[in-house]
């Protein structure tokens, strides 16, 4: 579904991404841990082309991102993004924050839209919210909303950065039960993270990045338990 070739990004003169490559199958949730400033984010935002790559090709079903010509819109739509911190619309209700962007590209009518939107509200346990503004949530049901309205675009994939670090401790669980609920359902996923439970328990792969480059992937349980490369010892000694 996604396959990302010597991806390279600078910022200035700083090189942050030097050469990344990886390939993300359909149905897949693929975690990415690494230090901070590691260039965890910035990968995420290049793959759906927030930050346009310095050079290399990201191919997302068989489109190539920064050719001249693609549909960059179109394709952002099959991409969900849920970022630290949750931006949702503070003057709409819950409910229109999950409408506002399939209504705006026509994608039903008003009272096909809602039924959709309340059944996903249902989905992430927040359906008695509906009519709720914003800032009369908690942190993690807003973050839970925020997937919600990612979900209401229907994407093929869904991209969380760090998803659940602002949020205080107990309600955590809450955003990664929803998580773990929707792989579970066959979702495609790239979860950037330092939830080490979430990824050993939930995703098929697990990408170590340290200093712009991959440098050590594998399944959850090899990599935890028997990680190869110095710079993953060290850090997940650290934060295991
Ligand atoms: P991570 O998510 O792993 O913590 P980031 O991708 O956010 O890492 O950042 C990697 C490096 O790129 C950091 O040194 C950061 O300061 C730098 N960086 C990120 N975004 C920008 C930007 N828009 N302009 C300049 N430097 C940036
Ligand atoms: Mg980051």
């Amino acid at each position: 579904m996604i396959n990302v070739n010597d991806l390279h990004k600078s910022f200035g003169d700083v090189e942050v991404l030097k050469g990344i490559n990886i390939e993300v199958s359909s149905g897949e949730v693929v975690a990415i841990i690494g230090p901070s400033g590691s260039g965890k984010s910035t990968l995420l935002r290049c793959l759906n082309l927030l930050e346009i790559p310095t050079s290399g090709s990201i191919v997302f079903e068989g489109n190539e991102l920064t050719a001249k010509g693609t549909n960059i819109n179109q394709l952002r739509q099959k991409m969900g993004m849920v970022f630290q911190s949750f931006n949702l619309f503070p003057h709409k209700t819950v409910v229109e924050n999950l409408m506002l962007a399939p209504l705006l590209l026509n994608k039903g009518n008003k009272a096909e839209l809602k039924a959709t939107a309340l059944e996903l509200l249902d989905k992430v346990g927040l359906k008695d919210r509906a009519d709720h503004y914003p800032s009369q949530l908690s942190g993690g049901q807003k973050q839970r909303v925020a997937i919600a309205r990612a979900l209401a675009m229907n994407p093929d994939v869904m991209l969380f950065d760090e998803p659940t670090s602002a949020l205080d401790p107990e309600v955590v669980g809450d955003v990664l039960q929803v998580m773990k609920k929707l792989a579970l359902e066959g979702m495609t996923m790239v979860v950037v993270t330092h939830e080490m439970g979430f990824a050993r328990e939930v995703a098929d792969r697990v990408i170590f990045m340290d200093k712009g480059i991959v440098q050590e992937e594998g399944a959850p349980l090899e990599m935890f338990t028997n990680p190869k490369n110095e710079r993953t010892k060290s850090f997940l000694s650290k934060v295991l």
